[in-house]
């Protein structure tokens, strides 16, 4: 009897597993069906893959969803430093409505889905008092579920004891309207004493709602920044290992070697997920150094040495400040490689997993379903290459991105047209910004 399939891939290179043959992939319903050199039969979807590399779909881990695309609104950010950011995003926050992020993060999502990212965790501000941000991104998240998953963390971006009586309670109020993670910000508290008692406050919020933990923490140059040794501290006592993940920590990349060499195995002992933000890392970062200038992103491949999971965010895709960006996480992974120098024969083999397995591991979420695999959800994306390599190479969206086994990107048009299944449609995605036109140059 011949088999019949949703949808069949042939002759695709699957990642993790030998380059020199290819294989076969059936899918049926939303799981993979059948792996194999050759599948007989057919499926109601048939793909070439034509050699080209099959891989896990991709993660941005750190991202903000409520600024995304607000470029040049009210004004353009000329300087390009965070500080000047912060007073644009100022003026634009008092704009926000649920309508406006939700529109927003419409076209933001279809980038990502285009590209091959089917998870983004994102962060809503709560220091904003009105907690439109929250509302709007757990909108958004419900209102997108099937296209995309979205987690939000609650995060207090203007510092949680900066105003005790109001900022730790509108973290608690967001929780309760539904965010998925509790966020911090230590290193934007007024003192250390701060610092900590934001941290643990932090905790004692996750424990009674049982969360997972997603902070920005140390994201300066200041070398003396120490917020990770005492979330580190705490994911030990409170027994969260691996439920915690630290965003930028790019105080990291100016450590000295005594301390990196006390404080590692106390990060690796305590499970914690690093996620540097390379694009918006080495942009901001270093800032008040002249020549030499820093590169400002935590150190990956130490990390990764020393056993500690790492894992990328985009952070910001066009806003007041990243003016560029489409949401393609293998931007962000080339940027990240280059900066940390990791562009060694074998690990250009390793580099997908800062998108893929290292994320999915601290998403937690569906962990044990991630891979291409027999019986496993049939998530997949097929690459721009034969290997890694090319990947990294070429660049550039996926040909076809398919999540829960339905086709939900299909970038191969004469065009070079991304299209997207939204809704039960076929529509084309618009990557250009014509307001540019308007610029005097
Ligand atoms: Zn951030």
């Amino acid at each position: 009897m011949v088999e019949k399939y949703d949808i069949v891939i042939r002759n695709a290179r699957i990642r993790g597993r030998p380059y020199d043959k290819t294989f076969d992939i059936a899918i049926e319903g939303d799981r993979i069906a059948k792996i194999a050199d050759k599948i007989e039969g057919h499926g109601g979807t048939e793909i070439d893959a034509k050699g080209r590399l099959v891989s896990p779909p991709f993660f941005d881990m750190h991202f903000h969803l409520d600024s995304v695309l607000t470029v040049g609104d009210p004004r353009f950010n000329e300087s390009g430093t965070l500080w000047e950011g912060i007073e644009i995003w100022a003026e634009r926050k008092k704009k926000l409505s649920v309508d406006d992020i939700v529109s927003r993060v419409e076209l933001a999502v279809k980038y990502h889905v285009a590209y091959g990212t089917l998870w983004i965790r994102t962060h809503a501000d709560t220091t904003e008092k009105t907690l439109t941000t929250v509302k709007g991104l757990v909108k958004a998240r419900e209102l997108f579920k099937d296209f995309i998953d979205i987690q939000v963390t609650a995060f207090p971006q203007d510092g949680i004891m900066t105003e005790p009586d109001e900022h730790p309670e509108l973290m608690r109020k967001a929780l309760e309207l539904g965010a998925d993670n509790v966020g911090m910000i230590p290193h934007n508290e007024y003192t250390r004493e701060d610092a900590v008692e934001s941290i643990k406050f932090a905790f004692e919020l996750a424990k009674e709602y049982n969360k997972d933990i997603d902070g920005h923490v140390d994201e300066t140059d200041d070398p003396i920044s120490r917020n990770l040794e005492v979330v580190a501290k705490y994911t030990l006592r409170y027994g969260w290992q691996g439920r915690v993940a630290a965003g930028h920590v790019t105080a990291s990349h100016s450590w000295d070697a005594a301390y990196r060499y006390r404080i590692l195995p106390l990060i690796r002992k305590a499970g914690i997920t690093i996620v540097p933000n390379p694009l918006i890392n080495i942009h901001l970062q270093g800032r008040f150094d002249f020549y030499p200038k820093r590169r400002g992103m935590a150190p990956i491949s130490l990390y990764l040495k020393n056993g500690i999971n790492v894992a990328l965010g985009h952070d910001c895709i066009m806003d007041p400040w990243y003016p560029l960006g489409v949401g393609d996480m293998l931007q962000v992974l080339f940027m990240a490689i280059h900066v940390d120098q990791m562009l060694g024969w074998t690990d250009l083999f390793k580099a997908l997993d800062l998108i893929t397995y290292n994320a999915a591991k601290a998403w937690r979420k569906g962990y044990e379903d991630y891979g291409v695999e027999e019986g496993k959800k049939a998530n997949l994306v097929i690459l721009n290459g034969l290997t890694d390599v090319d990947v990294l190479r070429i660049m550039g969206p996926p040909l076809y991105v398919i999540r829960n086994g339905t086709l939900v990107a299909d970038n191969t048009g004469p065009e070079r047209e991304l299209k997207v299944f939204f809704k039960g449609k076929w529509e084309v995605v618009n990557p250009y910004y014509e307001k540019a036109i308007e610029t005097k140059i």
